[in-house]
């Protein structure tokens, strides 16, 4: 197929409107394109800008990436969220490094083997800096494509997700790739919105379904409802004597893997379990209101507690790396978004 009553108007559409004009668009580098797509997973456009602009300016190409140390990356990603892809694109850098000699893999197998590269990114990849014709699936690609086709079944089943890159397949043109592929992605995220489609102003309405039908926001179908857990714990921000706060790096896999936070208790004796665990006796202080952080599969809880030192045994702290973190004059350190709150609320002397 060349271009359908789909990807023909689509395509017409996206060289009038179309978003040209991002930072990422200004260039075919491989790595540029990597890193943005890798940011723009649930995270919106105008977030990303400022963080793809710092991160590339920091990190200019996939050797610098891959040299630098991990922490520094982090920081870099600090406030973005979901870290693992942080983690993931310095991994990757290093294996580029190591099995491909710095440039990024041109074979949708390799680039799709990278960590942290799903089989949709692989293809966007590929699309934008390559130009080769990749099929595209992403969250506003099946958001479209269900609509246009009105095809029932949540996407989140496998026979749905079947038909749907069948669909994404047959639409997708083999001229002019890359417009087809920004363009499809432009049209989920700016007229067939999630919420409160613009159907007057969108190029294939004359052949949508669900349109049609009256009834976009019918598509796609949502989710089973599922009960969302809540987990608690309790944040203990200890200080010095000279105000210094103490910070632990988490273990390297799982949440918040390799950033830094406050030790984690918990258990109800805040100051027996800091006797015990980090060989610290510790006088409490306030409790100060407590957070909620949602993460896709459940709720944080965080309970933030100050507490001074009052006197440190030699004993060693059980809880992997630790430092004392200087408010006043602080380093580069990833920390995830409550705990950065926290230290910023802890600088200005709430
Ligand atoms: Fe989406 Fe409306 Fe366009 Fe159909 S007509 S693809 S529902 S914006």
């Amino acid at each position: 197929m060349t271009q359908s009553a789909f990807s023909r108007p689509l395509l017409a559409w996206y060289r009038q409107h179309g978003r040209k004009d991002l930072p990422w668009k200004q260039t075919r580098d491989p790595y540029h394109t990597w890193a943005s797509e890798i940011m723009l997973q649930q995270t919106q456009v105008s977030t990303v800008i400022p963080y793809f602009q710092r991160f590339v300016q920091r990190f200019p190409d996939i050797s610098t990436l891959a040299r630098a140390d991990l922490d520094e990356v982090l920081h870099h990603w600090t406030g973005l969220g979901y870290y693992a892809r942080a983690r993931n694109l310095h991994k990757a850098a290093n294996l580029i490094v190591a099995q491909h000699g710095g440039q990024f893999p041109q074979e949708y197998e390799a680039a799709h083997a990278l960590p942290g590269i799903g089989a949709s990114t692989a293809a966007a990849i590929l699309a934008f800096a390559f130009g080769q014709r990749q099929v595209i699936l992403d969250g506003n690609v099946k958001r479209v494509l269900t609509r246009y086709h009105a095809l029932d079944g949540w996407p989140g089943v496998r026979d749905v997700e079947k038909r749907l890159w069948a669909l994404a397949e047959k639409h997708t043109p083999h001229t002019h790739v890359r417009d087809y592929t920004q363009a499809i992605m432009d049209l989920g995220a700016t007229v067939c919105r999630r919420a409160q489609p613009k159907c007057s102003r969108c190029p294939v309405q004359r052949s949508c379904k669900a349109f049609a039908q009256g009834n976009p926001n019918a598509y796609p179908a949502t989710a089973p409802r599922r009960h969302v857990p809540v987990r608690s714990v309790t944040m203990v921000m200890i200080r010095d004597d000279d105000g210094r706060v103490l910070l632990h790096r988490r273990p390297p896999a799982g949440l918040w893997g390799g950033l830094w936070g406050f030790p984690e208790c918990t258990a109800d004796n805040v100051s027996g379990w800091c006797r015990e665990r980090l060989g610290l006796s510790v006088k409490l202080g306030a409790t100060w209101p407590k957070l909620r952080h949602s993460f896709s599969h459940f709720h944080l809880d965080i309970t933030p507690v100050t507490a001074s030192v009052v006197r440190s045994s030699a004993k060693v702290m059980e809880v992997g790396e630790a430092v004392w973190y200087n408010l006043d004059d602080p380093d580069e350190r990833g920390s995830a978004a409550p705990v950065k709150r926290l230290l910023e609320q802890l600088r200005k002397g709430s």
